[in-house]
């Protein structure tokens, strides 16, 4: 049978499952060896080269999932992304960044890339315009994540590898927020991208893994720095992530919907001011989100009325845990100003739109019922 035809359910189910010839069992054995043969043998096999059965047969899953020729899986989602700006990224190379990274990419760029001679510039905005002022004579790379945390703003992916191409640059996507599930970048043609698996792959919030999705040509350029900087996952967390995988679709359809219609209730309820979903109409990035997105994800962003108090309302909460990190199939919820956005002004916030009252919701697989009498009495008791 043809994988390319596969749905992604398939996909998560059953491509890269390695098979269990001796006994026959439903599910992919573990190899743990770090020790292989190799006489007679090709492949010279070792975790720290990325190669052994079970991390091969995960990357399997990942690129058919990506609709790429290859992938590779990291020991975090960091892992993955320091090592492939890295790859691409040389002394005296200059890398424009979108605005608004996940706050450890913006880290790595602003704390490392000064000892390795490499320049940056973070863009303005989100549009076309914005990445197009930055391009230099140097510039290598451009790297986006779309959705934004936390407002959930869309950048152009066709707009962004239209621009890779025109300047011969790579372009990268964080495709986290998203998932794989609902959306594919490499249709629109962007050249590598990038997962904390950490996150929706996992989605138990019980692993910590990243991965990378790419042309064969493109991986063989990370796996040349991945193997000396040794950021590989031990085969014990590449089986659970697999384990993980199997129902990433079911979970992420779960809490799209969830998170949809929560996003309309949170909207008409009088103490809320502004919710922010790519997947409500009134989103300004509605329609590009409609074109370039399956789903709208489960994250979600929302404020309350000016002067009630968000930490009050999130300790009132009792299903849905105040916790820093998202996508697992519980509903977390956090407060960006006391978070990530915490070593920032109050000022610089808002020129980020992001207000003391805002709230990031991870929409978990819960019952909406649930979670709305949930928000429901916290709201009351404001
Ligand atoms: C969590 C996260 C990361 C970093 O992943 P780790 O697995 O924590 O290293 C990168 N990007 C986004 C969007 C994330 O949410």
């Amino acid at each position: 049978m043809n994988k390319d035809t596969f749905g992604a359910n398939t996909i998560c189910t059953h491509v890269g499952e390695v098979a269990d010839e001796q006994f026959k069992g439903a599910v992919s054995p573990i190899f743990p060896s770090s020790s292989y043969a190799y006489e007679n043998v090709d492949v010279k096999r070792y975790p720290r080269y990325f190669n052994t059965p079970n991390q091969e047969a995960l990357c399997k899953k990942i690129a058919a999932l990506e609709k790429t020729e290859e992938a590779l899986i990291f020991g975090s989602g960091m892992a993955a992304i320091s090592t492939t700006m890295l790859a691409f990224l040389h002394k005296g190379d200059h890398v424009v960044l979108q605005k608004t990274l996940y706050g450890g990419t913006y880290n790595f760029v602003v704390e490392e890339f000064d000892k390795f001679g490499i320049e940056y510039s973070f863009t303005e905005g989100f549009r076309k315009e914005d990445f197009e002022e930055k391009i230099q004579q140097n510039t290598k790379v451009l790297f986006v994540e779309t959705p934004s945390n936390p407002l959930m703003l869309i950048t152009d992916l066709k707009m962004i590898s239209g621009l890779a191409k025109e300047h011969g640059l790579v372009s990268m996507i964080d495709n986290t927020f998203a998932s794989p599930i609902n959306q594919t970048p490499a249709d629109f043609g962007i050249d590598i991208m990038l997962h904390s698996a950490t996150k929706y792959m996992g989605g138990h919030s019980d692993i910590c893994a990243g991965a990378v999705a790419a042309s064969e040509e493109h991986i063989k350029t990370i796996w040349n720095v991945a193997k000396n900087l040794g950021g590989s996952l031990s085969d014990y967390t590449v089986w659970l992530l697999e384990r993980s995988m199997k129902t990433m679709k079911l979970r992420v359809k779960a809490q799209n919907r969830n998170a949809k219609k929560l996003a309309k209730w949170l909207q008409q309820h009088p103490k809320v001011e502004k919710v922010y979903y790519p997947g409500l109409k009134d989103h300004p990035d509605y329609a590009l989100a409609k074109e370039q997105m399956k789903g709208y994800s489960g994250m979600l962003s929302f404020e309350l009325k000016e002067g009630l108090n968000a930490s009050n309302f999130m300790k009132s909460l009792h299903l849905i845990k105040e916790s820093m990190s998202l996508a697992g199939v519980e509903s977390t919820i956090l407060s960006p100003a006391k978070t990530s956005h915490a070593l920032l002004t109050v000022e610089e916030r808002k020129r980020q739109g992001i207000s003391e009252e805002l709230m990031r919701f991870s929409v978990g697989i819960e019952d909406k019922k649930d979670l709305i009498a949930d928000l429901e009495q916290a709201l009351d008791k404001l």
